[in-house]
This record gives C-alpha cells, sequence and structure tokens, in this order.
C-alpha cells in the first residue's frame, strides 16, 4: 500500500508545539500498529543545525548518524522510542543545494530553472522517496515556520500538489488566545489566518486550538463555522502540564480514529499493551513526591530550550525513581572568578550538580567552580561533554596541582588538559566536522560507568571538536582520576569519575537517547546517587573553603 501523508502547518505564529504535535500523531498511530515517521522541514536555508546559535535556535539534536538536526527531533525520538536518520530532516539549505549540484550536473538542460516545478517537484519526490523505502503507512510531514512565511512558501505549495497525487490530510495548529479583562476566547486570529491558508489553496482537515485554558464550545463552533469543519474536527490543546499526555488527550476527543478513517486506512486494532505503556509514563507524574534539587550551570540558561534534552533526560530519570524534580538554572558567569566566596550560595541545597555542554569561553571558570564545590562536598556531580573537560581540568588544578590546566578551546596555556583532536587540525570549515554521531566506547568493571550501563560496551552520540588530551592521562589518574571508558582502542577517554564520591563526565551526550520508556543510564545512576544525598545516605556538608585558584 501507498504511504499517505499528514502535513502539519502553523497558520498563526510558530513555536507552539507543533513538534509535539506531529510526535503525537505519529504515537497514536503506532499505537494502532502503523508505520509513522515524520519529517521536518525547515525553512532557513543552513545546510543543517549544527551551524546555528542555541541560544536563538534552541538546542542542536545529534542523530545516531551524525546529523546535526532541530530539536524537534528530540522530542519526535522521545515520543516513538525509535531512532531517526537525516533523511527525515528536510531544510531550505539541502533543497537548494541539490537543485544547484543537479543544475550543474546538467540535469534541466535546456530549462530555465524554477521554483515550480523544480523546486517542488523535487520535494515532492524526496518524500515519496523516503517514505517508500521506509515502508511507511503514514508519514508525518512538520512544516517549520507558519502559512505565509518567505522561507516556506515553496514547500507549503509542494504539499499542496503532493495532496493531487496521495492522500494528504492537512491538520492546522492555530492559537486561541483569551483576553483576560474579558474572559473570551478570541476566534478572530485564527479566522484570519485561515484565510491566508486559503490564499495558499489548503483547507484543514482538523485544526488542533493551542489555548490556556481548554477550549470552550462557543470558541470551538466559531471555529468549525469559519473552517468549513465539523466541531469535532476542531481540537483542544490546552496546556496540560506534561507533553505526554497530548496523544492521550487528542485520543480522548476521538481524534486518532477519526484520523484513520480520514486517512483510509484499514482500521486496525488499539495496541493495549503500547496504551499501556505509555500510560504509565504519562501517570508517573501524578505519583512523584520525593523532592529533588539538580542545579544545571550553563551559559544558555536564559533560553531553556538550548537544553532541552538535558531537561528531559533528568525528568525521565526523575520519574523513573519517583522524584519531584526542580531544576536550579545556574548562570555561569555569575560563578566567575569576582564571585569566589558568596558567589556559590546559589548552589546551596543542590541534590546534584550538572554541567551540560556547550562552546566558547564564555562562563568556563564559573563551570570551574561548580565542579570544585561538588567535588569537595561530594554533591552528585554530572558532566556533559564540556562539562567532563571542565572536570578533568578542575581536578588537574585542584587535585594535580597543575595551575595553569586549561583547554585548547579557551587558552594557549601550557598545560593543554583538553586539546585539539590530531584529525581536527586539518579542518577548516565548520559545517559537519566535528566528532559527530554514535560512537561505541569500553567501560572498565567495578566503575560507575559500568556499574550505570551495566555492560561493558556501549554506544552514545557526540559532538565536539575537542578531547582528553593523553599526555595527562597517567598524572591525573596518578592523582586518584578514574578513566573509566575509552574508544574500543583505547586512545580516546570517552569516561572519567572521581573516586571519593559520585562525580562522572562523559565526552559523549547521553541525553540525546534518553526516553521517557528507557531512561538514560547515567542520568538514572546520577538522580539516584542525588536522591539518596537529599535523604542523607551519602554527600557532605557545605563547610569546605574552596581554593582561590580559578
Ligand atoms: N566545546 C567542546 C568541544 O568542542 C565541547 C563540546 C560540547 O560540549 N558539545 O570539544
Amino acid at each position: 500500500m501507498q504511504t499517505k501523508y499528514v502535513v502539519v502547518l502553523g497558520s498563526l505564529l510558530s513555536g507552539i508545539g507543533k513538534g509535539i504535535i506531529t510526535s503525537s500523531i505519529a504515537k497514536l498511530l503506532s499505537m494502532y500498529n502503523y508505520r509513522a515517521m515524520p519529517l521536518k522541514f525547515d525553512g532557513y536555508l543552513n545546510y543543517d543545525c549544527g551551524t546555528m546559535n542555541p541560544f536563538r535556535h534552541g538546542e542542536v539534536f545529534v542523530l545516531d548518524d551524525g546529523s546535526e538536526v532541530d530539536m524537534d527531533f528530540g522530542t519526535y525520538e522521545r515520543f516513538l522510542n525509535s531512532d531517526l536518520n537525516t533523511s527525515f530532516s528536510m531544510t531550505g539549505g539541502k533543497v537548494f543545494s541539490e537543485i544547484i549540484s543537479r543544475e550543474r550536473k546538467g540535469d534541466y538542460l535546456g530549462n530555465d530553472v524554477q521554483i515550480i516545478p523544480h523546486v517542488t517537484d523535487y520535494i515532492i519526490e524526496k518524500i515519496e522517496t523516503i517514505s517508500d523505502k521506509e515502508k511507511l503507512d503514514v508519514m508525518i510531514i512538520e512544516v517549520g515556520g507558519t502559512v505565509g512565511d518567505i522561507e516556506n512558501n515553496y514547500f507549503v505549495e509542494a504539499m499542496r500538489q503532493l495532496a493531487l497525487k496521495r492522500k494528504v490530510i492537512f491538520v492546522d495548529l492555530t492559537y486561541v488566545p483569551e483576553l483576560e479583562k474579558v474572559g473570551e476566547q478570541k476566534t478572530k486570529p485564527t479566522q484570519m489566518a485561515l484565510r491566508s491558508m486559503r490564499q495558499e489553496g489548503i483547507e484543514p482537515d482538523f485544526i488542533v486550538c493551542r489555548s490556556d485554558k481548554a477550549l470552550n464550545d462557543k470558541a470551538r463552533r466559531k471555529i468549525a463555522l469559519f473552517s468549513n469543519l465539523a466541531p469535532e474536527r476542531v481540537m483542544d490543546d490546552h496546556d496540560l502540564g506534561n507533553i505526554y499526555w497530548l496523544p492521550l488527550h487528542l485520543m480522548k476527543q476521538g481524534f486518532d480514529k477519526m484520523l484513520i478513517k480520514e486517512l483510509g486506512l484499514e482500521m486496525n486494532s488499539l495496541d493495549e499493551g503500547k496504551l499501556d505503556a505509555w500510560r504509565s509514563i504519562v501517570d508517573m507524574k501524578s505519583r512523584s513526591k520525593k523532592p529533588l534539587t539538580i542545579s544545571v550551570v550553563g551559559k544558555y540558561v536564559d533560553l531553556h530550550d538550548s537544553y532541552a534534552s538535558v531537561k528531559e533526560a533528568l525528568s525521565h530519570a526523575a520519574l523513573a525513581y519517583d522524584a519531584e524534580l526542580t531544576i536550579n538554572w545556574v548562570e555561569s558567569e555569575t560563578l566567575d572568578e569576582s564571585s569566589i566566596g558568596n558567589g556559590l550560595e546559589v548552589l546551596k541545597g543542590s541534590d546534584g550538580i550538572l554541567v551540560p555542554g556547550g562552546f566558547g569561553g564564555r562562563g568556563i571558570e564559573g563551570m570551574i567552580k561548580a565542579i570544585e564545590y561538588a567535588r569537595v562536598n561530594k554533591i552528585p556531580y554530572l558532566g556533559l561533554c564540556l562539562g567532563m573537560q571542565l572536570m578533568a581540568i578542575e581536578y588537574a588544578r585542584n587535585v594535580c596541582g597543575i595551575r595553569d590546566a586549561n583547554s585548547a578551546e579557551f587558552a594557549d596555556c601550557e598545560n593543554k588538559i583538553i586539546d585539539i583532536m590530531e584529525e581536527q587540525k586539518k579542518i577548516t570549515t565548520k559545517g559537519a566536522t566535528m566528532r559527530l554521531g554514535a560512537w561505541e566506547a569500553m567501560l572498565k568493571p567495578n566503575t560507575i560507568a559500568h556499574s550505570s550501563y551495566g555492560a561493558e560496551a556501549i554506544s552514545e552520540r557526540h559532538r565536539h571538536r575537542y578531547e582528553f588530551n593523553n599526555q595527562y592521562r597517567e598524572k591525573l589518574e596518578g592523582g586518584g582520576l578514574i578513566v573509566s571508558g575509552t574508544t574500543p582502542d583505547g586512545n580516546l577517554v570517552e569516561f572519567i569519575e572521581w573516586s571519593g564520591s559520585f562525580g562522572i563526565g562523559t565526552q559523549a551526550h547521553p541525553e540525546f537517547k534518553s526516553r521517557p520508556e528507557r531512561p538514560a543510564p547515567l542520568f538514572k545512576s546520577f538522580i539516584k546517587s542525588a536522591l539518596n544525598k537529599s535523604a542523607g545516605i551519602s554527600g557532605g556538608k557545605y563547610s569546605y573553603t574552596l581554593s582561590a585558584s580559578a
């Protein structure tokens, strides 16, 4: 059977949860055992997300195959609990670079190359090829931005044309504001947005309404009237407090059955096992009771989206232990040298401290202070990529006495504990040139790493240019640092640990593979030991005077 398509569009404003709707639709279909996968189109002309600023765009997500993709892919993988590959990510940059390379090869000889038909035909061809190759029953296509944007209008046009030859269901995500003073849900913005969709030749089959409070009947009927839809096709998607509820919330409104019917799929029966598995995860939230505070010390903390997967991975692990998680976001620059002494007050009361990944020198000294604080006070610590590199630097400086220890990324010092990788030295271009994607590591028995994973050979995703410098391995190990995991050839250090308390750093990003149905092992053991600390089972007093070095 040919793949059928659901196209998810935003008509009013972006950033209101199109990725969550797309994931929820895929999840619902998978609960009926249809093979359903998402594809995302982003209109920007970057080839991929790797060259974007996480502070503006949110986290750069990494797939097993090493592609650097939009953070929505994190949501897709978490909902579906499956690994996606680069072909599911389409960007304006990829589309145009392919069109131009075809033109140079002479594929369009004699023609002037145009948006219609060349670009639109290419998009349709590509989508059909991927969905055929993946043998999908349904592909859910999320269109980044909103209808009417100049960046995505050729893609929206391609979707209109796709609907002329294949079964396509359009789902529009809109926003219904409620003016506090008037106390009424306003549908006029949606009415206007529907007009602009019609201008592009698209009539939605379902409208999903984001709102603060549940969509009331009056607003639902009004939107239905203006969109030629039955009121039950106008779905409520108000703030549920937990994104993982959404598939079940849509199901409660009958969306699953209506969609399957509308797609013309044979009606499979609902897989109760899959539904129960999901329900039990969603319900966990209500069971959470043990309070737990984790401080995340980074430099993009003002935009939590920059650390979306870290936040998710923490909450998956917290849910697994029934913990009520509070994340204390700490801007690392506020902990810089000038604040030694009282500046670290903000870390008091942390049950665990985490330093996530990052690039560039800003705020680094503050992160190192936070790591020292965790080590001397025996507060469980988890370091991710940069967080591992800084853990090594802190140890070199404050335990092994290498006072100028640093990373070649930040300083031209003598003791480069972290250095540029050999193969990186010759690279001059920035796009997709880091050490990326899934890499295997071997773990040493009787270490935190080994007991966390319960395995010797593991694989995690990477995204970095710098590495632990092997010239310092002996010295740091001699000083008590444990190298608990390396690449299979033993060459690159992948995991390090403290010996006196729970502290582990990894060169990888285990947060990318954490899912509610399968929390990341390292986050689980971190949360477990943070809970132990909070219960007084381990952990010290906040009495140690920090070294004055920075
Ligand atoms: N900036 C560091 C590197 O390139 C760490 C990267 C990261 O944390 N993802 O190696």
